[in-house]
């Protein structure tokens, strides 16, 4: 079977909706991610860190979904990565309220050996210098690397390791202000070209609730949103289509862009239950009959038949 390996933060989230308030509950990029991947049955394991106070239950939900967290380190005395964000109104826009960095801060991340061939590696959301120590621990060079992040790692402070770690990837995936911000143009069609200079060959720019983009050389596909009755809480939602993609192209083993096409629907697809309810929960069940059904909904609101004269 091939092997998917995950780096990201591993979290506790405090987060406030319109609809609603939690204190602590599970975030962190990799857990999306992971979770999102596990839809597809393939073998992938977590790199992350935690601290004394993250409870086993977590690791446990993970496990149970066939997901490897040997890679995830637990520091004695230390305390798990914080975030807390406020969404606006429109759910569009949020507000990180504040980001304890805390045993993410010194992290020394270790593959498993297992997975140092691991085929298909995501680099999620955290510091550049994680994500670079991740690929250069890989015994063979994967198939296929793709690098999440976001705008907290373009500061000045992190940009230049950000841009060492965007050199060595495939695949780059990216909000649409984060791609302008990384790019300096307004045009995301022109901010994928700067991007693709940079380095990865393909570039996704996620645009929320409005879809989301596949660049490579000359082409693009676009992909809608799910159009939702109800949208409860859009975290994790980037992770989730990420770990949809990933999961995908790796069960698939194929890394045409034809094929990504189809990884981005299914990315598409498993982020719209993502955001159905608080943080993690609603892909701690979610199961294959509901994933196919979506996908149905999908197939209809994207297909249709037009004359070409
Ligand atoms: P998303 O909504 O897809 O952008 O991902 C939200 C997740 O990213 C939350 O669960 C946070 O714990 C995590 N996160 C937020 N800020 C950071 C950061 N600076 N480094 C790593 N992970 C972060």
């Amino acid at each position: 079977m091939s092997k998917l390996l995950i780096v990201g933060s591993v979290a506790f989230d405090a987060i406030e909706t319109p609809f609603g308030k939690t204190d602590k509950i599970l975030g962190g990029a990799a857990p999306y991610i992971a979770l999102s991947a596990s839809n597809f049955n393939v073998s992938a394991a977590v790199v992350s860190v935690i601290g004394e106070d993250f409870p086993e239950e977590y690791l446990t939900m993970l496990q149970k979904r066939n997901i490897d967290t040997s890679g995830i380190e637990l520091v004695k005395g230390g305390k798990t990565f914080f975030w807390s964000g406020k969404y606006h109104n429109d759910l569009n826009a949020r507000d990180t309220l504040d980001t304890q960095l805390n045993v993410l801060a010194d992290f020394n991340p270790v593959v498993p050996e297992t997975y140092k061939d691991a085929e298909i590696v995501v680099l999620g959301n955290l510091n550049p210098l994680v994500q670079l120590s991740v690929l250069e621990q890989m015994s063979t060079k994967p198939k296929l690397a793709i690098l999440d992040t976001m705008n907290f790692w373009m500061e000045e402070a992190f940009i230049e390791d950000l841009r060492k770690v965007i050199a060595k990837v495939d695949v780059i995936t990216i909000n649409d202000e984060e791609a302008r911000q990384l790019s300096g143009e307004f045009s995301l069609v022109k901010a994928a070209r700067v991007i693709e200079n940079m380095g990865p060959k393909y570039v996704v720019i996620k645009k929320g609730e409005h879809g989301a983009l596949l660049f490579h050389e000359e082409q693009i596909f676009f992909a809608p949103a799910l159009p939702l009755e109800e949208v409860f809480d859009p975290t994790g939602a980037g992770d989730t289509f990420a770990g949809g993609f990933a999961g995908y192209l790796t069960k698939t083993g194929d890394i045409s862009f034809e094929n990504m096409k189809n990884a981005i629907i299914h990315a598409s697809n498993l982020a719209s239950f993502c955001v159905e309810k608080f943080g993690t929960k609603r892909m701690e069940n979610l199961n294959r009959e509901e994933v196919q059904k979506r996908l149905q909904q999908f197939k209809k609101l994207t297909q249709f038949e037009i004359e070409l004269s």
